[in-house]
């Protein structure tokens, strides 16, 4: 199938048919109103009102191509390279997750918990886009943000980010697995990671606009070891940070073996929340 024409009905309708039975029929209108926003600079509201009635030819191949990428499942974000979270616009590509809604709340609620703390130092573990880091930053602005990832291509993305929205953050290549790269990290009040937690057996129960685009490193753990990143986190925390507080991203199926976890490791106030869908999905604590 061709676009018959550069009207923009005709483009709406080619994207609608093309995808149509792939992607139910509300998420194949919010693409049509992102390809439009992000190619042609019209708003939902442009597009609707009719506002141009025509695209031009490279604003049309623009569209055919992210059709086509659509089709082989490519997440719509790493087509059209940016996202929104928090209300801020997030460049994204395929060595950075795509940021969940999940991870919103998240940031909502260390936000809600601290935002008239003065003076906070805050490490965010595993940045990949830099979401977290920066919305806290532009939300708790007094506040020291700083952020590492083991990857330096989602640094670089971070560190763009970063700019883009005036945060300022420190980022830094570390892997808090490896101990001997502790020391190049001060203390903190606050420690946050979304780190991956996906196991390799649940990889079946995946999509694969995830599976096939998204980097493994920042999705899967091993099912021998699902917790590993928990571990290394609570064992700097211990060594690092008196009185800090720890909110992490959870594996929904993992709620109670962390708390259990946490407590061995002597950590207090724990509070396990659970997201929008009612799944467990974050759990703060308190290190005395
Ligand atoms: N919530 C993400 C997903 O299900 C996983 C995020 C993570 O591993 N930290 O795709």
């Amino acid at each position: 199938m061709k676009i018959s024409s550069n009207k923009t009905s005709d483009v709406r309708e080619y994207i609608k048919q093309r995808l149509e039975g792939m992607y139910p029929a509300e998420e194949i209108q919010s693409f049509t109103f992102m390809l439009f926003e992000a190619y042609c600079a019209m708003s939902k509201a442009q597009l609707l009102a009719e506002m141009r009635s025509t695209i031009n030819e490279s604003e049309l191949l623009l569209v055919y191509d992210a059709v086509k990428a659509l089709e082989k499942h490519r997440p719509i974000q790493y087509i059209i390279g940016k996202t929104t979270f928090y209300d801020l616009e997030f460049m994204v590509n395929e060595h950075v997750l795509i940021p969940r809604p999940e991870t919103e709340e998240l940031v909502a609620m260390i936000i809600k918990q601290n935002q008239h703390r003065s003076g906070l130092r805050i490490l965010d573990i595993g940045t990949g886009s830099g979401c977290i880091a920066i919305a806290l930053k532009k939300h708790i602005p007094n506040a020291e943000v700083t952020a590492i990832d083991i990857s330096n291509e989602a640094l670089a993305a971070a560190k763009y980010n970063g700019k883009q929205n005036n945060a300022y953050i420190t980022f830094a290549e570390i892997n808090i697995l490896d101990e001997k790269q502790w020391n190049l990290l001060p203390s903190f009040d606050i420690i946050v990671s979304n780190p991956p937690y996906v196991m390799e057996s649940e990889k079946e129960l995946m999509q694969p606009n995830v599976l096939n685009y998204e980097p493994a490193t920042a999705l899967f753990v091993t099912d021998e070891n699902p917790l590993l990143l928990y571990e290394a986190i609570l064992r700097f925390a211990k060594h690092k940070a008196e009185g800090c507080k720890l909110y992490f991203e959870i594996n929904e199926n993992f709620g109670n073996d962390l708390f259990f976890l946490c407590q061995k490791n002597n950590f207090s106030e724990f509070c396990i929340v659970k997201d929008i869908n009612g799944k467990d999905r974050f759990l703060s604590m308190q290190k005395s």
